[in-house]
């Protein structure tokens, strides 16, 4: 197969009807291209752009581009839609957990990146400017890392802008997932959004969320859940027609008021107590840190009453690594 290969989305030139197959080049990175695909409707309307495989061995998400993309009905399409199944392609190409191994960084908090950055930061630059800058709405999909378990849930933030919030807040509201949230900068109330790609496309003024489900590797459930939430989300942005599908979730969503981490406070073996999706109180045993130098166990417990989203498997957990993210309900 032939890729165009394009400086900017700008460069497409799309009939209505089409699919076709570009990559995207990373400013002052020539080595560096991002496949993606485009789906223009039969009739002409709003840009969605969604992108996975920011981190890299997020697979479900991934594999859920690659099988959304085939399944759109072109048709039944207005507008258009671009897809980047794998945006960090130096992590998914070395199974890298959280950050890349070229330069050390995760992708996911240096958006909007550096144009003369490290690869990473330019990807981030690139992508920003050449993208999500030029497009009506963005839904970024992550999973857990291959190291980690995760409930499904979808985030938005916050901008202020009363346009803006209230279609990124029917974006995650309308992808099907049980637990949603609203999140902000702010380190004080617990996890930052900070650097990331979905806060700084809603900053940009694209409305934008991030949308979650699967433990790393591809499960068909998963992505399931990530392929009918994109088409929950794209039928509520009115580009496609029919009937919400039902997703994770078969009712309204809960609405988490922040997340809140628990920090490893030395570097061990942590074996969590409880599954992803269990409800915990504050001060309850949720797994154990062992420093198998000194057989040292520590109780690890939880931070606030809540829901848990996020975990690491029975793995070795480095000092300052989140073991366990509380969703406060
Ligand atoms: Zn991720």
């Amino acid at each position: 197969m032939t890729r165009r290969l394009v400086k900017t989305v700008d460069e497409l030139n799309l009939a209505q009807g089409q699919i076709a197959h570009y990559s995207l080049q990373v400013s002052s990175n020539p080595e560096m291209a991002l496949p993606f695909t485009v789906v223009a409707g039969k009739k002409p309307g709003k840009t969605l752009c969604v992108t996975s495989g920011v981190h890299g061995t997020e697979y479900s998400p991934i594999q859920a581009v690659v099988e959304f993309t085939s399944q759109i009905d072109v048709p039944d399409l207005e507008g258009r839609m671009i897809l980047f199944p794998v945006v960090n392609l130096p992590a998914f190409q070395s199974k890298s957990i959280f950050t890349s191994p070229v330069d050390g960084l995760n992708l996911n908090r240096v958006f909007p990146g550096r144009e003369n950055g490290s690869l990473t930061e330019a990807i981030a630059h690139t992508l920003t400017q050449q993208v999500v800058s030029k497009v009506d709405y963005l839904i970024d999909l992550h999973s857990g890392e291959i190291t980690e378990d995760l409930f499904p849930f979808a985030l938005y933030h916050e901008t202020g802008d009363k346009v803006v919030d209230s279609q990124s807040r029917l974006l995650a509201t309308s992808f099907g997932v049980e637990l949603v949230a609203k999140t902000g900068t702010n380190e004080d109330e617990g996890w930052s959004d900070k650097g990331t790609l979905y806060a700084v496309a809603a900053e940009t003024g694209v409305p934008a969320i991030i949308a979650e489900a699967g433990s790393g590797e591809a499960d068909s459930k998963s992505v399931s859940t990530l392929t009918t939430g994109l088409t929950n989300a794209a039928r509520a942005m009115k580009m496609i027609g029919g009937q919400k599908q039902r997703g994770s979730s078969s009712g309204q969503p809960r609405f988490l008021h922040r997340l809140l981490p628990r920090k490893a406070e030395f570097s061990g073996l942590f074996c969590p107590t409880h599954a992803v999706g269990d409800h915990v109180h504050k001060g309850d045993t949720i797994g154990h840190l062992t420093d198998i130098l000194t057989m040292t166990k520590s109780e690890v417990t939880s931070p606030a009453a809540g829901v848990i989203i996020v975990q690491l498997k029975s793995i070795l957990a480095d000092v300052g690594d989140t073991l366990v993210e509380i969703g406060v309900l």
